[in-house]
């Protein structure tokens, strides 16, 4: 699929819209008057500045990596050098690439990653993991001034084991989504893991983020699902055992789950696996309101019910869906998703269940209908930012999560927060979708006209503003879509100074000249919220 450089997904694709007339008056009336923006047209407009590097040291890359897996092209380049958040998008599309990366290498196995951060260390370059680039705080985009590799796992992307009996894959981790996937449902298991961006995001960048897919309440977040993971960083190597539970000191696949390329490089894993479902069954409710939905939901997890999908509307985002995918306006009630996988008897008995909750939370069932066209176009979402922004509309997401006690509180000031931060001119949404036992996620979108010539300080401002909310609130600073440069300077405040402390020695020990993705994750000592 050729993929949009200046925004989301496959070039061919675009968001349809139900009712494009009525969803750009209703988006007109509340955000005000928005005009058509222009971007770039094509990757050659773009000054990208000349790669940093001399003959003498790409010779000695291609040595280490063979010809066609060293690239100083521009396109090449420029596309690897930002994510796909607000703030990139923004960027690509005016061509404004400050800081590029000076060359992309593609390398097929661990010898040649060994060899390649033996060399970053005696040259001095920075050395950038990359699995999709879909990182949305930041992950993947140079900066500091030494000369940078963007390291690309695509060429380590095989399925080398599936353990039927114990349920286990060893897989490359520059593996994407579909074809990781492909490969175990023919094997009789799912991985279970579908984030959003599932397409086009790889193995290792989900495990380095710490990433949740839409059916994490059923099958874990990634780092659940890391049996044992391997990691090469500048002078050395590990690979964790493979054992489904230990009592051999801390953890080490938490450690390296959530290092953000700030570590090292994740080769491979070993990952556990979920026997593919005989049945799903997803339908829609109506709740009365979010707060009788937080109820429904909380009562469900805490009985030991684990749905497969969860994911209940605001009341300003199941007023946006409806308008978005079926033209309808005014809903003022609260959408919620709710399916079961699992065998025949278990998606009944857990139905039965769950139907008898939300018989007690007043939700009335819109049958499969809505449940089965949110599978279909689960990955489609992503599209409609593209057409945003072609119309000056600011459009992010951020989110958190927190225990149930706190949730509403929490969900009410980081949302009283963003509204206010856009001067009560924008729409602030937002959806639970990743629930546990003791607590759940919070995910918003907000969207405003943009600040012609301030986009970005526009958008800073709503993200302080929720970011602030959810520090003093209580809730995490990221759930999923982990800390990269957007969330680094709040970490320490978040943690506490002894925590950061023992982040900062185990950089020291794996990276001492701080070769690894610089200047992600880890904020400096002298930096401050
Ligand atoms: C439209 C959209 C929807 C999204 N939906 C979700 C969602 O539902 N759930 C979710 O969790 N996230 C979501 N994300 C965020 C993003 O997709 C995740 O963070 C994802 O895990 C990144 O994977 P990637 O392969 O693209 O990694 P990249 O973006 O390439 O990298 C992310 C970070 O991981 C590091 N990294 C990547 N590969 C490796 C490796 N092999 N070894 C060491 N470090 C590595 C990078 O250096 C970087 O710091 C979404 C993003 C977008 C744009």
């Amino acid at each position: 699929m050729p993929a949009k450089w200046w925004g989301w997904g496959d070039e061919r694709k675009s968001f349809a819209l139900a009712d494009p007339q009525r969803f750009w008056s209703f988006l007109e009336q509340r955000l005000g008057q928005t005009a058509e923006s222009a971007r770039l047209r094509s990757l050659d407009e773009i000054a990208l500045r000349p790669a940093r590097l001399d003959e003498r040291q790409l010779a000695a890359l291609r040595r280490v990596l063979g010809d066609g897996n060293v690239s100083v092209d521009r396109a090449d380049r420029a596309v690897h050098s930002l994510g796909k958040g607000y703030r990139d998008l923004v960027r690509i599309r005016r061509g404004d690439i400050a800081s590029p990366t000076d060359a992309v290498v593609y390398p097929e196995s661990d010898a040649q990653i060994a060899a390649v951060l033996d060399l970053a260390a005696s040259e001095a370059f920075s050395v950038i993991p990359f699995g999709g680039g879909t990182s949305v705080v930041g992950g993947v985009e140079p900066l500091g001034d030494k000369p940078t590799l963007t390291l690309d796992l695509r060429r380590m992307a095989r399925v080398v084991a599936v353990d039927r009996v114990s349920g286990l894959a060893t897989v490359g981790a520059g593996i994407f989504g579909p074809a990781l996937e492909a490969a175990l449902n023919a094997a009789g298991f799912t991985l279970g893991h579908f984030p959003q961006s599932f397409e086009y995001s790889t193995l290792g960048g989900w495990i380095a983020t710490r990433s949740a897919g839409q059916n994490s309440t059923r099958y874990g977040k990634i780092e659940e699902n890391v049996e044992s993971v391997r990691l090469h960083f500048p002078g050395g190597a590990i690979e964790t055992p493979a054992v489904p539970a230990a009592a051999a000191g801390p953890d080490l696949n938490q450690i390296i789950a959530g290092s953000e390329g700030a570590f090292g490089v994740i080769t491979s894993a070993v990952i556990r696996l979920a026997r593919l479902p005989e049945r799903s069954d997803y339908r829609a409710y109506l709740m009365p309101d979010f707060e009788r939905g937080v109820e429904a939901a909380r009562e469900m997890l805490q009985s030991g019910l684990r749905p497969s999908l969860l994911r209940l509307s605001d009341e300003a985002e199941s007023e946006a869906t409806a308008l978005m995918q079926a033209g309808a306006e005014g809903l003022t009630l609260s959408l919620f998703l709710l399916g079961f996988d699992g065998d025949e008897a278990e998606v009944r008995s857990s139905w039965k269940r769950a139907e008898a909750v939300m018989e007690r939370h007043a939700g009335s069932s819109l049958g499969a209908g809505p449940g089965d066209a949110w599978r279909r176009s689960r990955f489609e979402a992503p599209y409609l930012r593209d057409l945003l922004l072609d119309r000056s509309v600011m459009v992010d997401t951020l989110e958190t999560a927190t225990t149930w006690s706190n949730y509403l509180p929490l969900y009410r000031s980081t949302r009283d927060a963003m509204q206010s931060a856009m001067g009560g001119h924008g729409i602030v949404m937002a959806h639970l979708s990743h629930a546990y036992t003791h607590g759940a996620s919070v995910y918003y979108t907000f969207l405003a006209a943009q600040r012609n010539g301030e986009e970005l300080e526009q958008w800073q401002e709503v993200k302080d503003a929720a970011t602030r909310a959810i520090v003093d609130g209580g809730g995490a600073l990221s759930h999923h879509h982990a800390i990269g440069v957007e969330h680094r300077r709040w970490l320490t405040e978040y943690l506490g100074d002894g925590s950061i402390e023992i982040l900062r020695s185990l950089k020291r020990v794996l990276d001492p000249s701080d070769i690894m993705n610089p200047g992600k994750l880890i904020p400096s000592s002298k930096e401050t919220t």
